[in-house]
């Protein structure tokens, strides 16, 4: 959509605004400097509507310039009814994300680009000047969406043939809040390096072998430390053998898949609270890893998610 204007351009023909559909940072800024480019990006995005049927007439809208709101125009409906024009307003954010704050829609998009590519909040804050809770409030609402996707698009690992590897691990900052301190479950799918990673509530044998029957699928070979045998014990490791086929392999050196995921998830920990919901933050690690893997840029992927929410029938409990 910018390509076209663009007067900057860098050297060897690299792309200045990213590839084609897929939005960098530059673009996201550059389009928040055109109003109208910026709005007929987002309908044609399907992010605002691109029309819009009067409630009370059933007749279409009209999006009407309004220089007195921050978002530029409104829909209007000019319908004579009885010889009076209907009159009807709805804001152009009707029934889209933009209708969660009042902040500017060029500022919601540039967040949501921010949080979504992962930057860290203390770098947003220096970029922007947000205030912390604006940012805090953002950050939440971002990690509950991508929090929900993954609880609904998330599959099971493993199944006939197929071995994974589990492996148990305390996480949370141990010096500055031991009340944050959650054990989370890891399994890795040793051919694919699928991965499951889940919050759970301690390690005791029942949550054990619930996430296990939860998250792996009938017929896996499954191997683990000898803490994790510790851990799930040999008569819950007995059960999920005879009903659900999993068997199970405990010694010290057969773990490496897991072990290195574990690596990558812990270093990847951004350094802007290292107290958040581990939940949060495990869902959001695994949508960026799926978004690579399946070669999907990972704005353009949550674009999409938050285009098929029904927005006018959420409940936001917070002000944003
Ligand atoms: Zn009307």
């Amino acid at each position: 959509m910018l390509e076209s204007n663009a007067s900057l351009k860098f050297s060897n023909g690299k792309k200045t605004y990213g590839c084609q559909g897929i939005p960098n940072r530059l673009f996201c800024l550059k389009l928040c400097e055109n109003k109208q480019l910026f709005l007929d990006f987002l309908k044609e995005a399907g992010l605002i509507y691109s029309e819009l049927l009067c409630e009370k007439c059933s007749v279409p809208m009209i999006l009407t310039p309004k220089n007195s709101l921050n978002d530029g125009f409104s829909w209007i409906c000019k319908n004579k009814r009885d010889k009076t024009v209907c009159g009807t307003t709805k804001t152009i954010r009707y029934d889209s994300w933009f209708s969660c704050s009042k902040l500017k829609m060029e500022e919601i998009f540039l967040l949501t680009y921010e949080f979504v590519i992962g930057t860290d909040t203390s770098d947003i804050e220096k970029e922007y000047s947000f205030s912390s809770a604006t940012l805090s409030n953002w950050r939440m609402l971002v990690n509950k969406i991508i929090f929900d996707y993954m609880e609904k698009t998330s599959q099971k690992i493993g199944g006939v043939g197929k071995s994974v590897e589990i492996k148990m691990s305390k996480w949370g900052n141990k010096i500055c809040d031991r009340d944050s301190e959650q054990w989370v479950f890891g399994g890795s799918e040793r051919d694919s390096r699928k991965l499951v990673f889940v919050a759970v509530p301690d390690r005791t044998e029942e949550t054990l072998s619930d996430t296990i029957k939860e998250w792996i699928e009938p017929g896996t070979s499954v191997s683990g430390c000898m803490n994790t045998y510790g851990s799930i014990g040999q008569e819950s490791c007995e059960y999920l053998t005879i009903n659900h086929g999993i068997s199970f392999t405990f010694s010290k050196g057969n773990i490496n898949s897991i072990l290195s995921s574990w690596r990558h998830l812990k270093s990847s920990l951004p350094s802007y609270n290292r107290s958040i919901d581990i939940k949060y933050y495990l869902s959001m690690y695994l949508f960026q890893k799926s978004c690579k893997e399946n070669g999907i840029d990972v704005f353009v992927h949550f674009l999409e998610i938050i285009r098929g929410i029904e927005w006018k029938k959420k409940q936001l409990n917070q002000t944003l």
